[in-house]
């Protein structure tokens, strides 16, 4: 969604890098404040829900007995729309820089150039790509059989899977399906990486566990069919009748990008204080990308910070007298209403 040219001459808000759990948490509030608000993703909104486990049941987000990441995904989506948040899919972020005579924030996208009174970092993991095996047959099978991340449960049902990976997703990926399928999980390692209690449920599960296996070359004639593993303790190859391969060895997160932007950084996140402000006047961050003593990498954390980057981003902007507790709880009021609607934005 977005009003097209006109937005060149659009003075935003506030700008949020990254449509994943908490720039759309944050698009919530400062809509709620009624600020203009523009979110670029480089992929869809989302984040990765959307990208990396659509098909995962998330156990962990309050008020949900569980739900699919897809699902959670597109009720953060519709609420940001719903809320008068533009968003444009598939634009990404290469530069920002004050501006400290127009007291402003420029922001270079893939596409266009944008000037903002505040912008709010939310690129999560970053740009990913899920890591690749580099076997025979994985280029040729992808899409056929060969796919990364969690199976899709509806699809698994009466298959043969092989899941590859020893960590969490992995071992998610292959509980997910054991009531379905046929799964047999393999590592390289000599132990699982994953949690205790994944491991237990493992054990437990009528699973295949192999560790201290690889796969040699996955096969099939326009789908998947076998895959060849090999024990690297014994040497030994066995050929594995199989109709899924679901790989899940983790991403390349590309954050490369921020590390021009003259943000503060630890490692590859950017060290925020209590209120998420970093270390540039008017630019704030939320989520993954984020960091401070004793952050938790989840949707909830993601979400709060955003909402603590909105807030902080709406007096850093609009200076409010004071910020009452009604204020904190206010519905959204059309009056003040600053985001740029089509019919009015100058051509
Ligand atoms: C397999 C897996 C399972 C998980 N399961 C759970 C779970 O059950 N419970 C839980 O609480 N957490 C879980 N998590 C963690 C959770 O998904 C993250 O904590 C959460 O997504 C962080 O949200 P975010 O908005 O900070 O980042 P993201 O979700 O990573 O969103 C960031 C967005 O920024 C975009 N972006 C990046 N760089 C740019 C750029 N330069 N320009 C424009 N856009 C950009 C990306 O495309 C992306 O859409 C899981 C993670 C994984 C990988």
């Amino acid at each position: 969604m977005g009003l097209g040219e006109n937005e060149a001459n659009v003075i935003w808000d506030t700008l949020i890098i990254g449509a994943g759990p908490a720039g759309l948490s944050a698009a919530l509030f400062t809509r709620m404040r009624r600020m203009s608000t523009l979110l670029l993703d480089t992929a869809v909104a989302g984040g990765q829900l959307a990208s990396l486990y659509p098909k995962k049941p998330v156990h962990d987000y309050p008020s949900y007995t569980y739900v699919m990441g897809e699902d959670l995904g597109k009720n953060f989506v519709d609420q940001a729309n719903h809320m008068g948040a533009q968003i444009h899919e598939r634009e990404h972020v290469t530069m920002i820089r004050r501006d400290e005579e127009q007291n402003l924030i420029r922001v270079t996208s893939t596409k266009a150039e944008y000037e903002a009174r505040s912008v709010i970092v939310a690129t999560g993991g970053g740009a990913f790509e899920p890591r690749k095996i580099n076997k025979p047959g994985e280029v040729e099978l992808k899409g056929k059989g060969l796919f990364y991340g969690m199976p899709d449960v509806e699809a698994s049902k009466g298959k043969r899977i092989l899941v590859i990976g020893g960590g969490d997703s992995a071992l998610e990926s292959a509980l997910s399906v054991k009531d379905v399928a046929d799964v047999t999980l393999i590592h390289m390692l000599d132990k699982w990486q994953g949690m205790d209690t994944y491991v237990e449920e493992i054990k437990e599960s009528k699973i295949k566990p192999m560790l201290e296996t690889e796969t040699v070359e996955i096969r099939g004639d326009g789908k998947v069919q076998m895959v060849v593993v090999k024990n690297k303790k014994t040497e030994e190859t066995q050929e594995l009748p199989i109709d899924l391969v679901s790989i899940n060895i983790g991403f390349l997160m590309d954050t490369k990008i921020i590390r021009s932007w003259g943000l503060d950084l630890e490692g590859n996140q950017i060290k925020v204080d209590n209120i998420m402000n970093t270390n540039i006047k008017g630019v704030l961050s939320c989520g993954d990308i984020a960091t401070y003593p004793g952050k938790y990498k989840l949707l909830i954390t993601a979400c709060s910070e955003g909402a603590a980057a909105a807030n902080t981003a709406y007096i850093y902007v609009k200076a409010p007298k004071k910020f009452t507790v009604g204020e904190l709880y206010a519905a959204p009021k059309e009056e003040g209403d600053t985001q740029p609607k089509a019919s009015e934005t100058p051509a």
